[in-house]
This record gives C-alpha cells, structure tokens and sequence, in this order.
C-alpha cells in the first residue's frame, strides 16, 4: 500500500499571529474527523516550524526548501540539518516557482535531495513542465529529466524515502487543474521511469502526488485515479476547511 499524503505548500503566506491561527484551526479540524490513513503534512514558512511541531496533534511539518550546503557563510539560506533541528520532517525540493525565480537547476536540486536525505528528512522533489513544453509535446521529456537529473544518482535506500510531486506550471495557482486524465497520464508515466531504473516494485511503492489548483471540488476526483496517492496543495491549504476536506477526500 502506498502511502496517502495531502501537503499544504503556504509559500510566503501568513504573519505570525495569522499562521498560528491557521494551524490550530486545521488542527483542530483534524481532531474530529476520522480520516482514512493520510499523513498530512503543513509547510510554512521556516519560522513557523518549531511552533507548529510542538503543536501538532497530527500534522507533519515540513519546509519549502533547504539549502545545498550543510554549514558555513552563506546568508540567508537554511540548512537542512537545521530544518530537522527544528522538528522537521519533510522538505519541498525543486518547486516550480524555485527553479524559475531563484533558477534552481536539476543538478543543484539534486544536492538539495542529498542534503535532505543526509539529515533525515524526506523530500518532496517535485516536477512540472510548462504550458509551452506541453503544447510543444515535450512534457514527457522534461518530467523524464527533472526526475533523472534530481533523482537517479540515488541508491534504492535513499530513492524509497523520496516522494514526487508532479505539478504543471500551467496549474499551478491558476485556477487551470491539469484533467484528472492528463494527470493520470503523467503519474503513471512516472512510475513507468522510475520502474525502468529501480524496478516494478519500487515504482508501485513510491507515492505521487498532483499538485496545481488543486482544491476541496476537485481532489475527490483527482485522488480516485490509480496512480494520485495525494496532492501537494497551494492556495486551498490557506483555507482550514477547505484543506481539512481535501485530506477526506480518498
Ligand atoms: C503549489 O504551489 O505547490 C500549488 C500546487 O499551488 P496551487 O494549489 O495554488 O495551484
């Protein structure tokens, strides 16, 4: 069985009074309902970290990102070890808006994955092509090299603790979710690359997630496909309800 997971991406959202507020109320939401086994995961921003840890009734918290290096004089960024430090458990690697604001290349966020594994956190190493890539057909080849350029210097050992999420630039925050069959298209391609490099039995084993306007109308239908174990959700994760009713949505 693979695992189910609905991750709240809050990006640059939410000042401190607001985040906490947020946090308690999914928290709370989430005390009362009896959601099937989903690991439900919240990533704010960095600051917020430790508080929603030692908060948390049943929320895994992670990060947005990491940096590549383990230590040292480099302002500004934020080491994965000091992620798990402050209790931590997941972190986002290669999110859209990363790789093209900040330029984070395949090669790069495959030291990010390095750096997350090394530290005991497990990445959600995400891939997506644009509408451009897409209407050209080259989406197939883009998610292909994303996921061996960022993914394939693993061991089976390492490979198995990594989670993908496949994200569309085009859906991300547009309001344009991909079609649950260019979705299910796209996850079991995926599998289908990682099956060619660590087997059958770990591509059945890892969990995909969707991510792209992603929301409490449609997560219902995405999660039904065989190949969505779950979605990694952007705007709808600001919302307690909404991101509470996505979470029962298997
Ligand atoms: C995201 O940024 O990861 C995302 C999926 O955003 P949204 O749900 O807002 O499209």
């Amino acid at each position: 069985m693979r695992k189910k997971i609905v991750a709240g991406n809050w990006k640059m959202n939410k000042d401190c009074d607001e985040a906490l507020l947020l946090f308690k109320e999914i928290n709370s939401l989430l005390q009362n309902t009896t959601a099937k086994q989903v690991e439900v995961i919240v990533l704010p921003s960095f600051i917020f970290i430790r508080d929603f840890v030692s908060l948390s009734f049943k929320i895994a918290v992670g990060a947005q990102n990491c940096s590549t290096e383990d230590a040292g004089a480099y302002t500004g960024e934020v080491s994965a070890a000091m992620i798990r430090s402050a209790g931590a458990s997941y972190v986002i690697v290669g999110h859209s808006e990363r790789r093209s604001y900040f330029s984070e290349t395949n090669s790069m966020l495959s030291k990010k994955i390095n750096a997350a594994l090394k530290n005991n956190l497990i990445p959600i190493y995400c891939v997506g092509e644009t509408l451009n890539q897409r209407n050209s057909g080259n989406h197939f080849k883009i998610i292909e090299q994303q996921i061996t350029e960022g993914l394939f210097h693993l061991n089976n050992e390492q490979f198995k603790k990594t989670v993908i999420a496949y994200e569309p630039v085009w859906a991300i925050g547009t309001g344009n979710t991909a079609t649950t069959s260019q979705a299910q298209e796209m996850h079991a391609f995926i599998r289908k690359v990682v099956a060619q490099k660590y087997g059958n039995d770990m591509a059945n084993s890892c969990s995909v997630l969707y991510g792209g306007s992603c929301n409490a109308q449609n997560a219902k239908e995405l999660f039904a496909c065989p190949d969505i174990d779950g979605g990694l959700i952007g705007g709808a994760s600001l919302k307690a309800k909404d991101f509470v009713q996505i979470v029962q949505s298997f």
